[in-house]
């Protein structure tokens, strides 16, 4: 292989390259019709009231089936719709399916019920968005205080005056805000003291061993004694065993979402899941 050389690596090379450019061609395209193929679906993700035990709310995570590539993660399709625009009509699709979907939930006895969507930077650089969740508010009748948008600080500080100016409006609407993924590098101390969040997301890479990392024991509890200065709380991300849970829940965070309480499920199943397990502050039957 290596004898001659520049031939032979290009030949090698070019189908895998022609292979990626192909793949991508095919996202892009299967992304620009997936909205109206209806191929895009909302899934959520239990939060755990951790001192009472309770459903507090649930993430909406999205979901793509592309019939050419199968199912295709978020980490994938999210930035590829970020760079070429789609991310706007996607992400009004998200937060119109997450809030419809969570006035279901108060609807039947969940009143206090959180329904968290993910913001994408290009959603914050749009100053019309608060507008746009107060219409849709609006439209379904959903209180605000039922909905949590998350954001990460590469997210804020994008262009950091616009998207404070929206976090502030979205605040006094009554909308609750968290910074997403925080100890991930993308966070850092001086977004969470500007902007005026709700809840800190402890990202799951600082949950992951701290049954056996006595650093990130330490890095959970300052943050939640940072938090509780701030008047903020804390959601454990990734709580995959009892034993984290127990720890978790000691430390003082107040939530908890990972797979040990539940994966990502449809929304049926959410339906199914808050049947069996009652929610925070449910009226009528638990
Ligand atoms: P995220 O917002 O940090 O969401 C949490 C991710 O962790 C989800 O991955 C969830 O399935 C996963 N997860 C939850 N519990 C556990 C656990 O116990 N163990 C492990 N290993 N993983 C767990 P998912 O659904 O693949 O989403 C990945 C990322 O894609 C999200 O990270 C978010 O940044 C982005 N994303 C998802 N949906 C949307 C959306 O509607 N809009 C935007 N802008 N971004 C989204
Ligand atoms: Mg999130
Ligand atoms: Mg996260
Ligand atoms: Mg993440």
């Amino acid at each position: 292989v290596a004898k001659n050389g520049g031939r032979n690596q290009y030949q090698l090379f070019q189908p895998q390259l022609k292979t990626n450019a192909d793949n991508y061609m095919t996202l892009v395209s299967g992304l620009s019709s997936a909205l109206g193929r209806g191929e895009l679906q909302l899934h959520f993700q239990p939060q755990i009231d951790l001192p009472a035990g309770g459903v507090y709310g649930a993430e909406a995570l999205l979901r793509w089936h592309s019939p050419e590539l199968g199912a295709v993660p978020p980490d994938v399709f999210i930035p590829v719709a970020e760079a070429n625009g789609l991310i706007v009509p996607i992400g009004r699709w998200v937060l119109e399916e997450a809030i419809k979907q969570a006035k279901h939930w108060v609807d039947r006895g969940c009143q206090e019920f959180v329904v968290s969507v993910n913001l994408s930077a290009i959603q914050l650089r749009d100053a019309e968005l608060a507008e746009q969740v107060a219409g849709l508010l609006d439209r379904y009748g959903l209180p605000s205080h039922n909905l949590c948008l998350e954001i990460t600080e590469s997210t804020a500080i994008a262009d950091v005056e616009t998207s404070y100016q929206i976090c502030k409006a979205l605040g006094e609407m009554g909308v609750k805000l968290a910074i997403d993924d925080f100890g991930t590098g993308y966070s850092s101390l001086a977004v969470l003291g500007r902007f005026p969040f709700d809840f800190i997301k402890i990202d799951r890479s600082l949950v992951r061993d701290i049954a056996t990392n006595k650093k990130d024991l330490a890095v959970i509890r300052s943050v939640v004694a940072l938090a509780r200065d701030l008047g903020l709380q804390v959601v454990a991300e990734g709580v995959e065993t009892a034993e984290q849970h127990e720890m978790l829940r000691g430390l003082g965070c107040h939530e908890g979402q990972g797979y040990l309480y539940g994966r990502p499920m449809s929304r049926d199943d959410m339906d199914a899941y808050l049947q069996r397990k009652g929610c925070c502050g449910q009226l009528g039957t638990a």
